[in-house]
């Protein structure tokens, strides 16, 4: 994805009332590796179950409040994002509220998400070929493909929710 700028991202969360939006603390954009991410995301350790997301859609950025749900989910859950099924990390259920009145009505919708966000590493992780001529980096991108879509069409359900 292409760098966005601290203004753009605060003013991209779509399923924030004002309150919530104004107390995000973001990450140091200046830390950030753009060129290796599909989405950015980050958590704040003074709002432990919150998650901070910024999905591209169509190049502008849809910024997402996440909460996490206090269970943990099985241990070997997949992420729906990066579908890695050798995670390094752990994955959780996080609970979106869709924008606008939807949202305001208690409409939220639910996944399955790498714990820190880390699915854009995950799928660009070298794999081992699955067969004797495999193609390791069609696969890779393959796998970037699909988590940039998923988190595209994430980032559509939630903004454009009625
Ligand atoms: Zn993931």
């Amino acid at each position: 994805m292409h760098a966005f700028t601290e203004k753009d991202i605060r003013a991209s969360f779509v399923n924030t009332s004002l309150r919530e939006r104004n107390a995000i603390v973001l990450p140091d954009l200046a830390e950030i590796g753009w060129e290796n991410l599909d989405y950015l995301g980050w958590r704040d350790p003074k709002q432990p179950l919150a998650g901070f997301i910024v999905v591209p859609v169509d190049d502008l950025p849809v910024g997402i409040l996440l909460r996490q749900t206090e269970h943990r989910v099985r241990s070997r859950a997949q992420c729906a994002w990066c579908e890695d099924v050798t995670l390094p990390n752990d994955v959780v259920f996080f609970s979106a509220r869709r924008a606008g009145q939807a949202g305001r009505n208690g409409d939220t919708v639910g996944t399955l998400l790498c714990e820190r966000f880390e699915c854009s590493a995950n799928v660009r992780r070298p794999m081992p070929p699955a067969y004797l001529g495999f193609d390791v980096e069609a696969a890779r991108q393959r796998r970037i493909e699909a988590l940039r879509a998923h988190a595209e069409g994430f980032g559509r359900d939630i903004r454009d929710s009625r």
